[in-house]
């Protein structure tokens, strides 16, 4: 695990979370994107080495409404970045984790991703991401 990469929150509005957040922060969002497998639209916002990356759901069976159904708004996930996304899964499997998806998928803002399940890791969501050029 190299650094957070960025940290994950789920909002019930993008537009209005960006605006939010672009005061707080006092940057806009480098970037918005849809990511149609997982039914979520983002923002990403950089914060020094690290970044916040706002969810929105796109539609109703998103994880994000099921995750906002139960939590409401708040941290979703936290996003570690890795060099090789592969071994560290096999590294964290033998370690005891559950992965929630073995093969790494494309995930925003150009990176593979792959998430652990938190009952492992106390209650928090946690994503490994690797640059998507980088192999
Ligand atoms: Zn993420």
């Amino acid at each position: 695990m190299n650094k957070i990469e960025h940290i994950g929150i789920a909002v019930n509005e993008l537009s209005r979370a960006n605006a939010i957040y672009e005061r707080l922060l006092g940057v806009a969002p480098y970037k918005t994107e849809l990511v149609e497998g997982e039914g979520v639209a983002t923002s990403f916002f950089q914060c020094g080495e690290s970044k916040i990356e706002l969810l929105e759901a796109t539609r109703p069976d998103s994880p994000i409404a099921k995750f906002i159904e139960k939590r409401g708004e708040g941290i979703h996930h936290i996003a570690f970045a890795v060099a090789d996304i592969k071994a560290e899964l096999e590294r964290l499997k033998a370690n005891g984790f559950v992965i929630l998806n073995e093969t790494p998928k494309e995930g925003a803002d150009n990176k593979w991703v792959a998430f652990l399940h938190p009952k492992h890791t106390s209650g928090v969501l946690v994503e490994l991401c690797q640059e998507r050029n980088n192999k």
